[in-house]
């Protein structure tokens, strides 16, 4: 039987980078769903078809491949039609892509088999939006990691300048917002703590701090498994 750690929580709050860190030191495989529904936005933008354009976008997503797979460093690396999307997907503008695209219910049940096979076979640590509460419903261990809004725009932000982009600090967070604002307030798989998550914040705590916290959280709540 393989152990399920869900992490969800709001863009920005350290998921991926603290989930790629306590999964590395447990052994177990770090998979970032964000990727995916990124990933599904490129491949919209690509095609010049907008999320709200019902027929088209299902016409298209009958036609792409997404995969996940792992480098030799044991990182994520996502296919779009077998092409390496990985460093495409992180741009401001596919972050706000991904959150638009990700309210549509055919995106969100073209990528849930991929998640839960993922899942099944493999010990994991997946960050997203709804692991908690529709993906993996039943995961040993869930967590709700948030931070304040303007903490998450600042380390994004950091993120950002040290990649070399041509970023404000006041456009993040506002996206950071916007983002916030479509994650909980769309009709499907909204943005939400699940009853039987654990909370949390990292406003206040560093990196290091933040993945002790959650390592913590992890083996206090999984009965042994871990
Ligand atoms: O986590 P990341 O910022 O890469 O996610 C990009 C977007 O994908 C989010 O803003 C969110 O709208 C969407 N997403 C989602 N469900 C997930 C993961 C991400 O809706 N499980």
């Amino acid at each position: 039987m393989s152990i399920a750690i869900a992490i969800d929580g709001p863009a920005g709050a350290g998921k991926s980078t603290i989930s790629k860190f306590a999964a590395k030191k447990l052994g177990f495989i770090y998979i970032d769903t964000g990727a995916l529904y990124r990933t599904v936005g490129l491949a919209a933008t690509r095609a010049g078809v907008e999320p709200a354009e019902g027929r088209e976008l299902d016409n298209l997503l009958s036609k792409i491949t997404v995969e996940l797979t792992f480098n030799d460093r044991g990182e994520q690396v996502v296919l779009l039609n077998k092409e390496d999307v990985s460093g495409l997907i992180r741009t401001p503008e596919a972050s706000m892509m991904a959150s638009k695209i990700s309210a549509v219910p055919s995106v969100r049940a073209f990528l849930l088999d991929l998640q839960r096979n993922m899942a099944k076979t493999n010990n994991v640590i997946m960050d997203g939006r709804d692991i908690g509460t529709v993906v993996l419903p039943d995961a040993e261990v869930k967590i709700f990691l948030t931070a304040a809004p303007e903490a998450r725009a600042k380390r994004r932000y950091d993120e950002l300048i040290e990649k070399g982009m041509d970023v404000k600090y006041e456009d993040i967070l506002e996206d950071v917002k916007t983002r916030d604002y479509n994650d909980m307030h769309r009709d499907i798989a909204p943005l939400k703590q699940a009853d039987d998550a654990i909370l949390a914040d990292t406003t206040e705590i560093d990196l290091e701090g933040s993945i002790d916290l959650i390592i913590n959280i992890i083996k206090e709540h999984s009965n042994g498994a871990v």
